[in-house]
């Protein structure tokens, strides 16, 4: 049935077993549909390593972008500011958010392949006192940058600020234990690295925060705090949910822990990553990123030579099995690969068989 495999990060490829799930209607008040919903948050906890007294968990109809943007209307007052961290397109659409809200922010850019710089940012909160929020991308998607939120973590539990991370395309393939990071709000969303489909998002959030943000939405759909409410009760979520998602997710879940857990998932992909990286390097292709920088997730890949056609490999590689993901930079010839997903190594060696079987037709 499936004629290629997505190399795509989010939406990706699933298992049949993820996917046979969506083959029943499932009521949306129906007890057996709201225990679900109960399930998949308390899941969602322990992954995060929390628990129930300090944190919660909200789902959120819509992608990604939807909770990054009920966090940020509904978790930022109109009287607080926030520092946004950028370096990737994912960090410059939550500014985009920002704007669109009217939230007082300020954006502390680096360049694509740089880490954000540890003093920058502490001079910046030492000057800027009435910021209270910080928020930065984990895995920057654009690039495959992995940001050190370890430095962020430690900055903003200095400064006491609230600490907001998208994590979108990170939560579940690597461990990021959420309370001992002294994240407020971990962004995350149901087809990246839990390997469920496409349709909605979860927020983690600290209880002592969220219960303080009653009010803050200038939006009824996007009011985090109002949907908090509401699905604490029983699991119930406010308006229409996509129960068909909800139920594959909650599948998604449990073959994670069939797997192992998120330890045996990492490791999947890091393999998965190192294979890639070893093999296009060999093939000659040079990643965008220095190895040290690199995450487990996507990697960023600069055209070979002046003539590489990224349309017509990308055709030879989807009519033998693959599909890959265009670049986003836009100061350099660059294209995507993603190895999240129902993704093993076999896949890889594959694909970077085909690479190479490319490589050599084009070359001759
Ligand atoms: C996927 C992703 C998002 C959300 O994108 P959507 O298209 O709205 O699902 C946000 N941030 C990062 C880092 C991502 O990888």
């Amino acid at each position: 049935m499936n004629h290629y495999k997505l190399l795509t990060p989010g939406p990706l490829t699933t298992t049949s077993s993820v996917k046979e799930e969506m083959l029943l209607d499932r009521c949306t008040w129906d007890n057996d549909y709201k225990i679900i919903t109960q399930k998949i948050r308390a899941k969602l906890l322990e992954l995060a390593g929390a628990n129930h007294e300090e944190y919660t968990t909200v789902l959120m109809q819509g992608s990604g972008t939807f909770a990054v943007e009920a966090v940020m209307n509904s978790t930022i007052s109109k009287k607080d500011k926030v520092l946004i961290i950028t370096n990737g397109a994912y960090g410059e659409r939550i500014v985009k958010v920002a704007k669109y809200i009217g939230l007082a922010f300020m954006e502390y850019s680096v360049s694509y392949n740089k880490y954000p710089n540890e003093e920058e940012i502490r001079s910046i909160l030492k000057e800027e006192q009435n910021i209270t929020h910080i928020v930065m991308v984990h895995c920057e998607t654009t690039t495959g940058i992995l940001n050190p939120i370890e430095m962020i973590s430690k900055l903003s539990k200095e400064f006491e600020k609230s600490l907001i991370i998208d994590a979108m395309s990170s939560f579940g393939g690597m461990e990021i234990n959420v309370p001992e990071l002294g994240i407020d709000y971990l962004i995350s969303s149901a087809n990246k690295c839990i390997q469920g489909v496409p349709g909605f998002a979860f927020v983690i959030a600290r209880l002592e925060k969220l219960i303080t943000c009653e009010g803050n939405s200038s939006s009824l759909s996007f009011d985090l705090y109002d949907q908090w409410k509401e699905m604490e009760q029983d699991g119930k979520w406010r308006f229409t949910s996509p129960t068909h998602v909800v139920a594959a997710f909650s599948k998604a879940l449990d073959e994670l822990d069939e797997e192992g857990g998120i330890p045996a998932r990492f490791s999947r992909y890091q393999s998965n990553n190192r294979i890639l990286r070893e093999r296009l390097k060999k093939i000659g292709f040079q990643a965008y990123l220095s190895d040290e920088k690199q995450s487990p997730i996507i990697t960023t890949f600069l055209f070979p030579d002046d003539c590489f056609n990224f349309e017509h490999f990308y055709t030879f590689v989807k009519k033998r099995g693959y599909v890959l993901y265009p670049g986003k930079l836009t100061n350099e010839n660059t294209f995507r690969i993603g190895n999240i997903g129902e993704i093993y190594e076999a896949d890889i060696e594959e694909l970077c068989n085909i690479i190479e079987s490319y490589m050599g037709v084009v070359k001759k």
